[in-house]
């Protein structure tokens, strides 16, 4: 295990970097990006103090030329590739279709969470392929399974990656390359800050009266998963705070 490998996109904060931390505890050496340069330095120094190998820089998913450069200074920098945490992603408002008078939240989110995704992946599963070992992890959501008014398009890009997931998981049948899901309800980070422009106080009440799963809870999972034997292949993981039930019910204290 201490050869391992993770490129993980997203790694400025929540999940990304929980993650990041997680693996690195487990000896992985790690790739990480995202845009906020400052962050991820802050995450690549905190990992490093846990003893891993760490290259980081600049990742902009939804820049073609972006996701290439680090890819390739990323394989570079240690050789191969076994784990790809495809994590980057974000929400982008609350409108309702017949509200929306822009196209912008919805382009930034198709382009962020389902063709940043596919840009990635291309370039990385080749070099799984090519070194014969390798394990792509998808972060989904329970809104690729059930959508709610006002996250269409956010429901729609994490149905798009279920889908993007299923048919990896069948092109990639007979290479020795597993693929899973991680499939979170409401966890508390800064998705919801972003959904709101900033605007914390809304934020915060998504999460009122609710204990909501946390950035670590998830990394605990996607470790889990790229740790079992290389035989086994935990296919698609839907996990939710005890509070939230399917179609976004929640029993709020
Ligand atoms: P978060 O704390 O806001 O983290 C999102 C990460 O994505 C940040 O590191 C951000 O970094 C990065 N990112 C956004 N756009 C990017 C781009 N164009 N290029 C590269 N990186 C980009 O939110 P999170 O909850 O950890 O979200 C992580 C993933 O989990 C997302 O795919 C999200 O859809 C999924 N998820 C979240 C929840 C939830 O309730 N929080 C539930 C289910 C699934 P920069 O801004 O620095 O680029």
């Amino acid at each position: 295990m201490n050869k391992r490998t993770a490129l993980i996109t997203g790694a400025s904060s929540g999940i990304g970097a929980a993650t990041a931390r997680q693996l690195a505890e487990l000896g992985f050496g790690l790739m990480l990006g995202a845009r906020r340069e400052a962050r991820l330095e802050e995450i690549a120094a905190d990992v490093q103090s846990r003893g891993a190998r760490v290259f980081s820089r600049a990742l902009d998913v939804t820049v073609g030329a972006s996701v290439t450069s680090f890819v390739k200074e990323a394989q570079n920098a240690f050789g191969r590739i076994d784990v790809l945490v495809n994590n980057a992603g974000l929400a982008r408002g609350v409108t309702r279709i017949a509200d929306q008078t822009s196209d912008d939240e919805w382009q930034e989110m198709l382009d962020t969470n389902v063709l940043g995704l596919l840009r990635v992946t291309r370039l990385v599963v080749p070099i799984m392929i090519e070194q014969g070992f390798g394990h792509v992890v998808n972060l989904g959501s329970t809104a690729g399974h059930d959508a709610y008014a006002g996250g269409s398009v956010y429901c729609a890009t994490k149905f798009g990656v279920r889908a993007i997931t299923s048919a990896l998981r069948q092109e990639l049948l007979g290479h020795p390359i597993r693929v899973t899901s991680v499939d979170p309800g409401m966890v508390e980070t800064d998705f919801s800050v972003v959904r709101y422009s900033g605007d914390k106080d809304k934020a915060d009440a998504v999460y009122s009266g609710v204990t909501p799963l946390t950035a670590e809870d998830v990394a605990d999972v996607i470790a889990f998963a790229v740790t079992r034997k290389a035989h086994v292949d935990l296919d698609t993981i839907v996990m939710r705070p005890v509070q939230q039930g399917p179609y976004g019910q929640l029993a709020r204290a």
